[in-house]
Protein backbone atom coordinates (compact mmCIF):
# COMPACT_ATOMS: atom_id res chain seq x y z
CA UNK A 1 0.00 0.00 0.00
CA UNK A 2 1.38 3.36 -0.96
CA UNK A 3 0.99 5.57 1.50
CA UNK A 4 2.35 9.24 0.85
CA UNK A 5 2.38 10.36 4.23
CA UNK A 6 4.77 7.91 5.57
CA UNK A 7 6.99 8.34 2.86
CA UNK A 8 6.86 12.32 3.51
CA UNK A 9 8.36 11.54 6.84
CA UNK A 10 11.79 9.48 5.39
CA UNK A 11 12.30 12.90 3.52
CA UNK A 12 13.35 15.49 6.75
CA UNK A 13 13.60 18.38 4.86
CA UNK A 14 10.15 18.34 3.17
CA UNK A 15 9.12 19.30 7.12
CA UNK A 16 10.85 22.43 6.87
CA UNK A 17 9.58 26.04 6.20
CA UNK A 18 10.41 28.67 3.57
CA UNK A 19 9.96 32.04 4.02
CA UNK A 20 7.58 31.14 7.04
CA UNK A 21 5.42 28.59 5.19
CA UNK A 22 5.73 24.70 4.93
CA UNK A 23 7.74 24.41 1.82
CA UNK A 24 6.04 22.80 -1.42
CA UNK A 25 8.67 21.42 -3.11
CA UNK A 26 8.03 21.29 -7.27
CA UNK A 27 11.27 21.16 -8.08
CA UNK A 28 11.97 17.30 -8.09
CA UNK A 29 12.64 17.40 -11.97
CA UNK A 30 15.61 19.87 -11.56
CA UNK A 31 16.98 17.61 -8.31
CA UNK A 32 15.13 15.86 -6.14
CA UNK A 33 15.35 15.55 -2.37
CA UNK A 34 16.76 12.91 -0.62
CA UNK A 35 15.40 10.35 2.08
CA UNK A 36 16.73 9.83 5.34
CA UNK A 37 18.05 6.38 4.27
CA UNK A 38 20.50 8.00 1.78
CA UNK A 39 21.61 10.76 4.18
CA UNK A 40 22.60 8.18 6.87
CA UNK A 41 24.10 5.86 4.36
CA UNK A 42 26.46 9.01 2.88
CA UNK A 43 27.10 9.55 6.92
CA UNK A 44 27.78 5.71 7.53
CA UNK A 45 30.51 6.05 4.56
CA UNK A 46 32.43 8.74 5.03
CA UNK A 47 31.86 8.29 8.97
CA UNK A 48 32.87 3.93 9.61
CA UNK A 49 33.75 2.97 5.74
CA UNK A 50 35.58 5.68 3.34
CA UNK A 51 38.79 4.54 1.79
CA UNK A 52 39.79 4.91 -1.42
CA UNK A 53 38.81 2.08 -4.02
CA UNK A 54 40.03 -0.64 -6.05
CA UNK A 55 43.55 0.23 -5.28
CA UNK A 56 44.17 -1.03 -1.27
CA UNK A 57 44.48 -4.40 0.31
CA UNK A 58 43.74 -2.83 3.18
CA UNK A 59 40.22 -3.80 5.26
CA UNK A 60 38.57 -0.20 5.04
CA UNK A 61 39.46 -0.42 1.07
CA UNK A 62 38.11 -3.33 0.51
CA UNK A 63 35.21 -2.30 2.21
CA UNK A 64 34.32 0.74 0.22
CA UNK A 65 35.19 -1.20 -2.87
CA UNK A 66 32.56 -4.47 -2.37
CA UNK A 67 30.06 -1.21 -1.59
CA UNK A 68 30.90 0.85 -3.90
CA UNK A 69 31.03 -1.98 -6.49
CA UNK A 70 27.76 -3.25 -5.48
CA UNK A 71 25.89 -0.46 -6.65
CA UNK A 72 26.20 -1.47 -10.23
CA UNK A 73 24.37 -4.72 -9.89
CA UNK A 74 21.45 -2.12 -8.22
CA UNK A 75 21.58 0.15 -10.92
CA UNK A 76 21.15 -2.97 -13.39
CA UNK A 77 18.77 -4.16 -11.87
CA UNK A 78 16.87 -0.98 -11.47
CA UNK A 79 16.98 -0.52 -15.50
CA UNK A 80 16.17 -4.00 -15.93
CA UNK A 81 19.51 -4.93 -17.08
CA UNK A 82 21.00 -8.56 -16.81
CA UNK A 83 24.85 -7.62 -17.42
CA UNK A 84 26.30 -5.49 -15.04
CA UNK A 85 29.23 -5.18 -16.86
CA UNK A 86 27.13 -3.09 -19.05
CA UNK A 87 26.64 -0.33 -16.42
CA UNK A 88 29.44 2.43 -16.37
CA UNK A 89 29.17 4.79 -14.02
CA UNK A 90 29.24 8.48 -14.28
CA UNK A 91 28.84 11.95 -12.53
CA UNK A 92 25.43 12.43 -14.07
CA UNK A 93 23.62 12.83 -17.67
CA UNK A 94 26.04 15.39 -18.93
CA UNK A 95 29.37 12.95 -18.34
CA UNK A 96 27.37 9.95 -19.65
CA UNK A 97 26.50 11.66 -22.74
CA UNK A 98 29.89 13.50 -23.11
CA UNK A 99 31.34 10.17 -22.48
CA UNK A 100 29.24 8.51 -25.75
CA UNK A 101 30.18 11.93 -28.22
CA UNK A 102 34.04 11.65 -27.45
CA UNK A 103 34.40 7.35 -26.67
CA UNK A 104 32.29 6.30 -29.43
CA UNK A 105 30.95 9.00 -31.76
CA UNK A 106 34.14 11.34 -32.78
CA UNK A 107 36.20 8.45 -33.79
CA UNK A 108 33.86 7.04 -36.10
CA UNK A 109 31.98 10.04 -37.05
CA UNK A 110 32.94 11.85 -40.51
CA UNK A 111 32.14 15.16 -42.01
CA UNK A 112 28.38 14.76 -43.79
CA UNK A 113 27.17 12.31 -40.95
CA UNK A 114 24.25 12.86 -39.32
CA UNK A 115 22.86 12.86 -35.77
CA UNK A 116 19.29 13.00 -35.35
CA UNK A 117 17.79 14.94 -32.78
CA UNK A 118 14.53 15.63 -31.23
CA UNK A 119 13.85 19.60 -30.92
CA UNK A 120 12.71 19.06 -26.67
CA UNK A 121 16.56 17.58 -25.87
CA UNK A 122 18.35 18.75 -22.87
CA UNK A 123 21.27 20.86 -23.71
CA UNK A 124 22.68 17.81 -22.17
CA UNK A 125 21.81 16.10 -24.90
CA UNK A 126 22.80 18.97 -27.99
CA UNK A 127 25.84 20.85 -26.91
CA UNK A 128 28.21 17.30 -26.90
CA UNK A 129 27.04 16.94 -30.50
CA UNK A 130 27.33 20.63 -31.80
CA UNK A 131 30.55 19.73 -30.65
CA UNK A 132 30.81 17.29 -33.81
CA UNK A 133 29.32 19.56 -35.58
CA UNK A 134 31.38 22.30 -34.87
CA UNK A 135 35.20 19.84 -34.98
CA UNK A 136 34.39 17.48 -37.68
CA UNK A 137 31.82 18.75 -39.68
CA UNK A 138 28.93 16.34 -38.41
CA UNK A 139 24.95 17.20 -39.68
CA UNK A 140 22.47 17.54 -36.48
CA UNK A 141 18.88 17.00 -37.97
CA UNK A 142 16.08 18.13 -36.11
CA UNK A 143 12.86 16.21 -35.65
CA UNK A 144 9.98 18.88 -34.32
CA UNK A 145 6.96 18.05 -31.69
CA UNK A 146 3.82 18.53 -32.80
CA UNK A 147 1.23 20.96 -31.36
CA UNK A 148 0.57 18.81 -28.33
CA UNK A 149 4.67 18.08 -27.88
CA UNK A 150 4.57 14.56 -28.66
CA UNK A 151 7.39 13.42 -30.96
CA UNK A 152 6.19 10.68 -33.76
CA UNK A 153 8.64 7.82 -33.91
CA UNK A 154 8.12 7.71 -37.67
CA UNK A 155 8.68 11.05 -38.10
CA UNK A 156 12.34 10.24 -36.59
CA UNK A 157 12.81 7.18 -38.51
CA UNK A 158 11.47 9.38 -41.81
CA UNK A 159 14.53 11.55 -40.64
CA UNK A 160 17.22 8.34 -41.19
CA UNK A 161 19.33 8.39 -44.70
CA UNK A 162 22.25 6.56 -45.49
CA UNK A 163 24.46 9.09 -43.56
CA UNK A 164 22.99 8.24 -40.07
CA UNK A 165 24.66 7.20 -37.54
CA UNK A 166 22.78 8.46 -34.67
CA UNK A 167 19.54 9.21 -33.00
CA UNK A 168 19.72 11.04 -29.57
CA UNK A 169 16.56 11.47 -28.47
CA UNK A 170 15.30 12.08 -24.50
CA UNK A 171 12.60 9.66 -22.82
CA UNK A 172 11.10 11.59 -21.09
CA UNK A 173 11.31 16.17 -21.78
CA UNK A 174 11.86 17.75 -19.08
CA UNK A 175 10.05 20.98 -20.15
CA UNK A 176 6.71 19.25 -21.69
CA UNK A 177 6.42 16.24 -19.52
CA UNK A 178 6.20 14.23 -22.68
CA UNK A 179 7.28 10.37 -22.54
CA UNK A 180 8.68 9.41 -26.20
CA UNK A 181 7.89 5.75 -27.59
CA UNK A 182 11.66 4.70 -27.63
CA UNK A 183 10.96 0.88 -28.63
CA UNK A 184 9.24 2.62 -31.98
CA UNK A 185 12.30 4.19 -32.57
CA UNK A 186 14.55 1.67 -31.16
CA UNK A 187 12.92 -0.88 -33.24
CA UNK A 188 13.01 0.91 -36.43
CA UNK A 189 16.56 2.30 -35.80
CA UNK A 190 18.04 -1.11 -35.65
CA UNK A 191 16.68 -2.47 -38.66
CA UNK A 192 18.68 0.20 -40.58
CA UNK A 193 21.73 0.02 -38.70
CA UNK A 194 21.72 3.26 -36.55
CA UNK A 195 22.46 3.35 -33.10
CA UNK A 196 20.16 5.41 -30.46
CA UNK A 197 21.07 7.10 -27.63
CA UNK A 198 18.25 7.85 -24.62
CA UNK A 199 18.56 10.67 -22.46
CA UNK A 200 16.40 8.89 -19.55
CA UNK A 201 17.18 11.79 -16.98
CA UNK A 202 13.65 12.57 -16.19
CA UNK A 203 11.97 8.96 -17.02
CA UNK A 204 14.19 6.55 -15.28
CA UNK A 205 12.22 8.43 -12.11
CA UNK A 206 8.85 7.85 -12.77
CA UNK A 207 8.33 4.42 -14.72
CA UNK A 208 9.96 1.05 -14.05
CA UNK A 209 12.28 0.07 -16.93
CA UNK A 210 13.20 -2.93 -18.98
CA UNK A 211 16.31 -2.03 -21.04
CA UNK A 212 17.17 -4.82 -22.17
CA UNK A 213 14.11 -5.07 -24.30
CA UNK A 214 13.65 -1.35 -24.72
CA UNK A 215 16.80 -1.51 -27.64
CA UNK A 216 18.99 1.04 -26.84
CA UNK A 217 22.52 1.28 -27.36
CA UNK A 218 23.19 3.59 -25.03
CA UNK A 219 20.85 4.80 -22.13
CA UNK A 220 22.05 7.92 -19.47
CA UNK A 221 20.52 8.18 -16.37
CA UNK A 222 21.61 10.61 -13.29
CA UNK A 223 21.59 9.99 -9.70
CA UNK A 224 20.66 13.37 -8.19
CA UNK A 225 16.94 13.46 -9.37
CA UNK A 226 17.08 9.55 -8.62
CA UNK A 227 16.89 10.73 -4.85
CA UNK A 228 20.45 10.16 -4.81
CA UNK A 229 23.45 12.22 -4.40
CA UNK A 230 24.42 14.62 -6.93
CA UNK A 231 27.61 13.38 -8.67
CA UNK A 232 26.22 9.91 -9.34
CA UNK A 233 24.67 8.03 -12.04
CA UNK A 234 25.04 5.55 -14.96
CA UNK A 235 25.28 5.07 -18.63
CA UNK A 236 24.08 1.66 -20.07
CA UNK A 237 25.61 0.96 -22.50
CA UNK A 238 25.14 -2.39 -24.83
CA UNK A 239 28.19 -4.75 -24.62
CA UNK A 240 28.41 -4.45 -28.88
CA UNK A 241 28.75 -1.08 -28.45
CA UNK A 242 31.11 -0.91 -25.54
CA UNK A 243 33.49 -3.32 -27.86
CA UNK A 244 33.34 -0.39 -30.09
CA UNK A 245 34.44 2.19 -27.97
CA UNK A 246 37.84 4.28 -26.71
CA UNK A 247 37.98 5.61 -23.09
CA UNK A 248 37.20 9.30 -22.84
CA UNK A 249 39.03 10.28 -19.99
CA UNK A 250 42.41 8.64 -19.29
CA UNK A 251 44.31 7.93 -16.12
CA UNK A 252 44.61 6.06 -13.07
CA UNK A 253 42.39 2.37 -12.48
CA UNK A 254 41.37 2.41 -15.91
CA UNK A 255 44.26 0.98 -17.11
CA UNK A 256 46.03 -2.62 -16.00
CA UNK A 257 49.24 -1.21 -17.30
CA UNK A 258 51.26 1.78 -18.44
CA UNK A 259 54.91 2.11 -19.51
CA UNK A 260 56.55 4.51 -21.56
CA UNK A 261 55.37 3.46 -24.78
CA UNK A 262 52.31 1.89 -24.28
CA UNK A 263 49.32 1.36 -21.97
CA UNK A 264 47.11 -1.45 -21.96
CA UNK A 265 43.35 -0.34 -20.75
CA UNK A 266 41.35 -2.42 -18.12
CA UNK A 267 38.76 -4.34 -18.75
CA UNK A 268 35.03 -2.68 -19.71
CA UNK A 269 33.59 -0.92 -16.93
CA UNK A 270 36.20 0.23 -15.39
CA UNK A 271 38.35 0.78 -18.98
CA UNK A 272 35.78 4.44 -19.27
CA UNK A 273 36.02 5.05 -15.31
CA UNK A 274 39.11 7.23 -14.58
CA UNK A 275 40.59 8.27 -11.10
CA UNK A 276 39.12 8.47 -8.19
CA UNK A 277 35.37 8.30 -8.58
CA UNK A 278 32.50 9.44 -6.89
CA UNK A 279 32.55 6.72 -4.26
CA UNK A 280 30.14 7.83 -1.77
CA UNK A 281 27.86 9.28 -4.04
CA UNK A 282 27.13 6.24 -5.64
CA UNK A 283 27.14 4.36 -2.77
CA UNK A 284 24.23 7.00 -1.91
CA UNK A 285 22.86 6.26 -4.86
CA UNK A 286 22.41 2.14 -4.86
CA UNK A 287 20.43 3.67 -1.28
CA UNK A 288 18.10 5.40 -3.47
CA UNK A 289 17.62 3.15 -5.78
CA UNK A 290 16.85 0.24 -3.30
CA UNK A 291 15.03 2.84 -1.26
CA UNK A 292 12.12 3.31 -4.57
CA UNK A 293 12.66 -0.21 -5.54
CA UNK A 294 10.94 -1.37 -2.30
CA UNK A 295 7.89 1.34 -2.53
CA UNK A 296 7.65 -0.41 -6.14
CA UNK A 297 8.22 1.80 -9.58
CA UNK A 298 4.57 1.06 -10.31
CA UNK A 299 3.27 1.86 -7.25
CA UNK A 300 5.29 5.37 -7.43
CA UNK A 301 4.19 5.47 -11.46
CA UNK A 302 0.61 5.17 -10.10
CA UNK A 303 0.86 7.41 -7.25
CA UNK A 304 2.18 10.21 -9.54
CA UNK A 305 -0.64 9.68 -12.35
CA UNK A 306 -3.10 10.32 -9.87
CA UNK A 307 -1.24 13.33 -8.82
CA UNK A 308 -0.76 14.83 -12.43
CA UNK A 309 -4.65 13.85 -13.23
CA UNK A 310 -5.41 16.03 -10.51
CA UNK A 311 -3.08 18.77 -11.34
CA UNK A 312 -4.15 18.71 -14.63
CA UNK A 313 -7.34 19.05 -13.91
CA UNK A 314 -6.89 22.27 -11.64
CA UNK A 315 -4.44 23.93 -13.90
CA UNK A 316 -7.04 23.62 -16.13
CA UNK A 317 -9.34 25.44 -14.56
CA UNK A 318 -7.40 28.57 -14.55
CA UNK A 319 -8.35 30.31 -18.29
CA UNK A 320 -5.53 32.71 -17.65
CA UNK A 321 -2.65 30.21 -17.76
CA UNK A 322 -1.00 27.88 -20.29
CA UNK A 323 0.42 23.95 -20.02
CA UNK A 324 2.35 23.71 -22.11
CA UNK A 325 2.37 20.13 -23.51
CA UNK A 326 -0.90 18.09 -24.00
CA UNK A 327 0.50 14.69 -24.55
CA UNK A 328 -1.26 11.26 -23.80
CA UNK A 329 2.13 10.37 -22.59
CA UNK A 330 2.42 13.44 -20.69
CA UNK A 331 4.48 12.92 -16.94
CA UNK A 332 4.79 14.56 -14.24
CA UNK A 333 6.41 17.98 -15.17
CA UNK A 334 4.31 20.97 -15.88
CA UNK A 335 5.71 23.51 -17.56
CA UNK A 336 3.41 26.81 -17.83
CA UNK A 337 3.06 30.77 -18.98
CA UNK A 338 0.36 33.40 -17.13
CA UNK A 339 -1.15 35.10 -19.90
CA UNK A 340 -0.27 38.40 -19.64
CA UNK A 341 3.28 39.98 -18.94
CA UNK A 342 4.49 38.37 -16.03
CA UNK A 343 7.65 36.80 -16.35
CA UNK A 344 8.27 33.62 -15.38
CA UNK A 345 10.93 34.61 -13.06
CA UNK A 346 8.20 37.17 -11.45
CA UNK A 347 5.54 34.33 -10.59
CA UNK A 348 8.25 31.80 -9.58
CA UNK A 349 9.39 34.68 -7.14
CA UNK A 350 6.06 35.13 -5.36
CA UNK A 351 5.34 31.15 -5.43
CA UNK A 352 8.58 31.37 -3.32
CA UNK A 353 6.82 33.80 -0.66
CA UNK A 354 4.21 30.88 -0.66
CA UNK A 355 6.69 28.36 0.51
CA UNK A 356 6.53 26.66 -3.51
CA UNK A 357 9.46 26.26 -5.09
CA UNK A 358 9.58 25.47 -9.24
CA UNK A 359 11.51 26.08 -11.71
CA UNK A 360 11.38 29.43 -13.75
CA UNK A 361 13.78 29.79 -17.37
CA UNK A 362 14.68 27.98 -20.43
CA UNK A 363 15.07 24.94 -18.47
CA UNK A 364 18.31 23.88 -20.44
CA UNK A 365 16.20 23.81 -23.78
CA UNK A 366 16.88 26.23 -26.18
CA UNK A 367 15.40 24.52 -29.15
CA UNK A 368 12.38 23.56 -27.93
CA UNK A 369 11.97 27.62 -26.48
CA UNK A 370 12.59 28.78 -29.99
CA UNK A 371 10.23 26.18 -31.29
CA UNK A 372 7.24 27.14 -28.73
CA UNK A 373 8.16 30.84 -29.59
CA UNK A 374 8.45 32.05 -25.28
CA UNK A 375 11.72 33.14 -23.39
CA UNK A 376 10.90 31.08 -20.35
CA UNK A 377 8.42 29.31 -18.02
CA UNK A 378 7.48 28.16 -14.78
CA UNK A 379 7.33 24.85 -14.21
CA UNK A 380 6.32 22.78 -11.31
CA UNK A 381 7.24 19.08 -11.18
CA UNK A 382 6.23 16.57 -9.24
CA UNK A 383 7.97 13.17 -7.26
CA UNK A 384 6.88 10.75 -5.23
CA UNK A 385 6.77 12.48 -2.27
CA UNK A 386 4.58 15.15 -3.62
CA UNK A 387 0.43 15.25 -2.75
CA UNK A 388 -2.97 16.86 -3.74
CA UNK A 389 -2.99 19.45 -0.96
CA UNK A 390 0.76 20.42 -2.49
CA UNK A 391 -1.32 21.23 -5.68
CA UNK A 392 -3.86 23.05 -4.27
CA UNK A 393 -0.93 25.29 -2.56
CA UNK A 394 0.32 26.14 -5.84
CA UNK A 395 -3.22 27.10 -7.64
CA UNK A 396 -3.94 29.28 -4.26
CA UNK A 397 -0.37 31.02 -4.85
CA UNK A 398 -0.89 31.14 -8.72
CA UNK A 399 -4.32 32.95 -8.17
CA UNK A 400 -2.54 35.60 -6.00
CA UNK A 401 0.43 35.91 -8.88
CA UNK A 402 -2.83 36.69 -11.34
CA UNK A 403 -4.19 38.89 -9.05
CA UNK A 404 -0.69 41.05 -8.76
CA UNK A 405 0.17 40.55 -12.33
CA UNK A 406 -3.31 40.97 -14.27
N1 LIG B 1 18.76 15.63 -19.53
C1 LIG B 1 17.60 16.01 -18.97
C2 LIG B 1 16.31 15.67 -19.67
C3 LIG B 1 17.60 16.72 -17.76
O1 LIG B 1 16.43 17.10 -17.24
C4 LIG B 1 18.84 17.00 -17.14
C5 LIG B 1 18.88 17.77 -15.88
O2 LIG B 1 18.18 18.73 -15.69
C6 LIG B 1 20.02 16.56 -17.76
C7 LIG B 1 19.94 15.89 -18.95
C8 LIG B 1 21.36 16.84 -17.17
O3 LIG B 1 21.59 16.06 -16.05
P1 LIG B 1 22.89 16.30 -15.15
O4 LIG B 1 23.08 17.77 -15.04
O5 LIG B 1 22.55 15.66 -13.87
O6 LIG B 1 24.04 15.67 -15.82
Amino acid sequence: MYDVTLIRNDFPILSREVNGKPLTYLDSGASAQKPQVVIDAITQAYAQEYSNVHRGLHYLSNLATEKYEGVRSTIARFLGVRDEDEIVFTSGTTEAINMVAYGWAMPRFEAGDEIILSVMEHHANIVPWHFLRERQGVVLKWVDVDVNGDLDPQAVLNAITPKTKLIAVTHMSNVLGTVVDIAAITAGAEEQGVAVLVDGSQAAVHMPLDLDTLGADFYAVTGHKLYGPSGSGAVHIRKDRMAEMQPFIGGGDMIREVHKDSVIYNDPPMKFEAGTPGIVQQIGLGVALDYMMAHGMDAIAAHERDLCGYARTRLDGLNWLTVQGNSKTKGAIFSFTLDGAAHAHDISTVLDKKGVAVRAGQHCAGPLMDHLGLAATCRASFAMYNTRDEVDVLIDALELCHELFS
